[in-house]
């Protein structure tokens, strides 16, 4: 038998490149690592010569990419004696904080927009014990009150504002770089507050500053169309789409993201409902890959900009899947085309029902 050590999470991997120490008490649920899938069925369907690998991000301890953050976050609040971490959150930041302060033995506070946070979710936070406050207001107003209450109170602040959520999560980079051997032409990510985009841009910069790769990727971040800010080049109030996960109308790493697209000749894009919908269901049933709607933004968008030529043939593209499917189930249901056959328990009535759909 060949050993192999105990995959202990992303700080113990890539701990040259993060703010730790020996004497760290390092927080985790060994999170990263997560599996770089390149689509077989899907680039054929667009009759393109391209590689699309996706980055399956829900496959993370809580089903998100925030635990790439989280661990850090709540490492160092551990470290620097804090007693409690508060978030605001569409939902997966609060399964994280919820997840990981557990962990940690600490006490979480998250605060989730009141009627409009996936199922998954809210089960998370509260099944890890985090005190749940819904506000009868958006993520933004959640944001906004985080930051106002933590300089009353001794919580720390564990949004990405925090700045090592994005050290934890830059390592998806190098993970992607490792596996590669190089650094993609494309890399593909949903924009919520923009936090993501920008930890990848460091990370994949870190690498390219160490002459690990000799080049970088153009930077893509695409948005739900009702809640696209960075299209409508200013804040969005009243941000709508189904995509829970990105329906944030003031992001707080605005600047970050511009320099984001700059330096890396990259761009902002928006798909609609539809088309995020579409992608989802398109992974789901040509490739066997489930993610929440909010991370099927990537995909949506990337499939455009190679149908268009923006992506030209021969591409390398990464896209995020940043959340797993079953995160959101009642919109998974709503939107499935596979019929949940009811008969008779009897054969006649399965053969029936088999033979029926067996064409499809
Ligand atoms: C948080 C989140 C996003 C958005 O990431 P930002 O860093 O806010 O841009 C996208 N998809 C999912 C599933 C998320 O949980």
């Amino acid at each position: 038998m060949v050993y192999r050590p105990r995959y202990t999470g992303l700080i113990e991997r890539y701990r040259d490149h993060l703010p730790v120490n020996d004497d760290t008490r390092l927080i985790s649920l060994g999170e990263g690592n997560t599996p770089l899938l390149k689509l077989n069925n899907i680039p054929r369907l667009t009759g393109k010569n391209v590689d699309i690998y996706i980055k399956y991000e829900g496959l993370n301890p809580t089903g998100s990419f925030k635990d790439r953050g989280m661990t850090m976050a709540v490492t160092k609040a551990v470290e620097e004696g804090s007693k409690a971490i508060i978030c605001a959150s569409t939902g997966n930041t609060s399964a994280a904080a919820a997840a990981y302060a557990a962990r940690a033995g600490i006490s979480a506070f998250v605060l989730i927009p009141d009627g409009k946070i996936a199922l998954g979710k809210l089960a998370q936070a509260m099944m890890h014990g985090a005190t749940v406050i819904q506000i009868k207001g958006n993520f933004d107003k959640g944001m906004q009150l985080v930051k106002e209450v933590a300089e009353h109170t001794p919580v720390t602040i564990v949004n990405s504002i925090n700045p090592y959520r994005l050290q934890g999560q830059k390592t998806a980079a190098f993970e992607i770089v490792e596996e590669l051997s190089c650094a993609p032409d494309f890399h593909c990510l949903p924009v919520g507050n923009a936090g993501n985009i920008s930890a990848h841009w460091m990370g994949y910069s870190e690498y390219y500053q160490d002459g690990i790769v000799a080049t970088r990727p153009k930077m893509l971040g695409y948005q739900a169309a009702g809640s696209a800010p960075f299209m409508r080049g200013g804040m969005v109030d009243e941000p709508e789409t189904v995509a829970t996960a990105i329906r944030i109308g003031h992001p707080q790493s605005w600047d970050k993201a511009w320099k984001v697209k700059e330096e890396s000749q990259g761009w902002f894009d928006e798909c609609t409902d539809e088309e995020i919908l579409a992608a989802q269901k398109l992974l789901a049933e040509k490739e066997g890959i489930f993610c929440e709607p909010a991370s099927a933004t990537s995909l949506a968008g990337a499939l455009r900009d190679i149908q268009t030529g923006k992506i030209p043939e021969g591409s390398k593209v990464v896209c995020t899947l940043t959340g797993h499917g079953l995160k959101d189930p009642d919109i998974a249901i709503k939107q499935s085309s596979s019929p949940v056959v009811t008969v008779s328990a009897t054969l006649e009535s399965v053969r029936d029902a088999i033979l029926d759909n067996m064409a499809k």
